[in-house]
């Protein structure tokens, strides 16, 4: 029983600082399996190793049975510029893994973290976001649907093609059962850090590693359909509805934001919802900047949703 610290030496950058993987490990005092928790593998989704830190300071080890892993910062260099891609190499982690001990630094990175996280670990979760400026509120069904809908949100996703490379995708190919979690962002409201804390916690007790009965919501939709909106142009967006927009349904094609040429005042390009029955699931509620291809809008499909309604 007990926690231990670790960063685990990756690599030397070429001004002699080192990339690090941050494990906190903590074993309680009752056997079972071991759970591992990641954040950051983008580094733009930062609001992950804020919920992680939170769970590390409310885990009593003297309750817990089995041991968790935290690696709250996997992708420490994108980290630091807040992007999603490593600026190093300009390369997705998330498409990467397992990574190659003598590829590109971010397959290198892959590598530590398939060896010294990944392998080591009989449940996983990976908490995402929607980055710097969008807010996204989902979590996958991969491998254990009974884990994913643990996690207690409302909104799952089952993906009919996934993406390869990504650190599920290895551990979903390994059987262990894993949980990819998409949850804030943009602003990194207080409110989307406490549903993950609480959607671990509940993970926590339906994995029987500590005590209490798991929750369980009857409400939870399951989208088999979501179109990622990437604006053709980029520009001034302005969007047309808040942060109060996600998760909830808008009916019919509406217009959910603007795009302007900030010299001319042009209206440049307008995106609407594509389906009758839309579910907001990631979304931009600011005004700001847009690139073209960004992530702008995601929109799930509930006339195709489990359950019918
Ligand atoms: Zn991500």
């Amino acid at each position: 029983m007990g926690r231990t610290y670790e960063e685990i030496f990756v690599t030397h950058l070429s001004n002699g600082e080192k990339v690090t993987l941050p494990i906190h490990t903590i074993v309680g005092e009752k056997p079972g399996p071991v759970l591992g928790i990641s954040a950051v593998i983008h580094g733009d989704e930062i609001i992950g190793a804020e919920i992680i830190r939170r769970i590390y300071n409310q885990i009593d080890e003297s309750e817990l049975s089995g041991t968790i892993m935290l690696l709250p910062v996997a992708n420490s260099l994108a980290f630091e510029s807040l992007t999603r891609n490593t600026p190093l190499d300009m390369n997705n982690l998330n498409r990467l893994f397992p990574g190659k001990e003598d590829g590109w630094s971010s397959e290198i990175l892959a590598h530590s973290i398939t060896k010294n996280f990944l392998d080591k670990v009989d449940h996983y979760i990976d908490l995402h976001a929607g980055g710097a400026v969008p807010i996204v509120d989902y979590v996958y069904i991969q491998n254990d649907e009974a884990l994913s809908r643990a996690f207690n949100f409302p909104l799952l996703y089952r993906p009919t093609d996934i993406y390869e490379g990504t650190t599920a995708t290895y551990t979903v190919a390994k059987g262990v059962p894993s949980v990819t979690v998409e949850i804030g962002g943009g602003p990194n409201y207080n409110e989307h850090v406490e549903r993950g804390v609480q959607g671990i916690v509940n993970c926590l007790k339906h994995l029987q590693m500590i005590p209490g009965t798991a929750e369980k919501r009857e409400d939870q939709v399951v989208l088999s359909e979501i179109t990622i909106i990437r604006p053709k142009n980029g520009g001034m967006l302005v969007p047309e509805f808040d942060f109060e927009a996600v998760g909830q349904e808008i009916k019919g094609q509406q217009v959910l934001c603007n795009i302007y040429n900030p010299k001319t005042f042009d209206l440049i390009e307008t995106i609407k919802t594509p389906y009758e029955r839309n579910i907001v699931v990631l979304m931009r509620g600011l005004i700001g900047k847009v690139n073209p291809g960004d992530y702008g809008y995601m929109i799930g499909n509930l006339e195709t949703a489990e359950p019918k309604a």
